[in-house]
């Protein structure tokens, strides 16, 4: 259980992931999160530069599906913006909504990474699900309430995880 929630790759923005050690692990499709990871939570719309950064992704060769636990009016807002197909309502850690983005980008897990925010549900399904997790810092401090709750629990969980040598 522990190891599922250690991300492959820990970084501290978006801009900090390298595309090119990644497309040669193989990776060809990106799943992103959507509150905190491209956007801050409740923010209508993205900023300039994590839109070109999402709009940049399919010239270097990647696919990209917005993957979110949100609901389908706000992701489908935001993924109109980026020009990528979402799945919203995923539900995550469950492994539905990561099978679904796979489906739709007609890719194998193992050609995927997923980048998101929360250890608890991007990293936990993206590792269950078998693909590349890659961990990025939230963008933002004021957090619906539940997700306040978990990153208590994640603070103990990253806590316990540098503890034990995962991190
Ligand atoms: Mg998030």
């Amino acid at each position: 259980m522990l190891k599922l929630l250690v991300p492959g790759l820990a970084v501290n923005t978006l801009s900090d992931i390298d595309f090119a050690e990644l497309k040669q692990r193989g990776i060809r499709g990106i799943i992103l999160d959507l509150d905190n990871t491209i956007i801050p939570w409740n923010s209508p719309e993205l900023c300039p530069e994590v839109l070109a950064w999402i709009k940049d992704l399919p010239g270097q060769g990647f696919k990209v599906c917005l993957v979110s636990n949100n609901g389908k009016r706000r992701v489908k807002h935001i993924a109109l913006q980026c020009g990528a197909p979402f799945i919203a309502r995923a539900l995550k850690p469950s492994r539905t909504g990561f099978r679904r983005a796979a489906s739709v980008m007609e890719l194998h897990s193992e050609a995927i990474a997923v980048i998101g925010d929360q250890l608890f549900t991007d990293i936990l399904g993206g590792n269950r699900q078998g693909m590349l997790t890659i961990r990025v810092k939230p963008l933002a401090a004021k957090e619906f309430i539940g997700t306040k709750i978990t990153r208590q629990l994640e603070k103990v969980a990253l806590r316990l995880l540098k503890a034990t040598g995962h991190l």
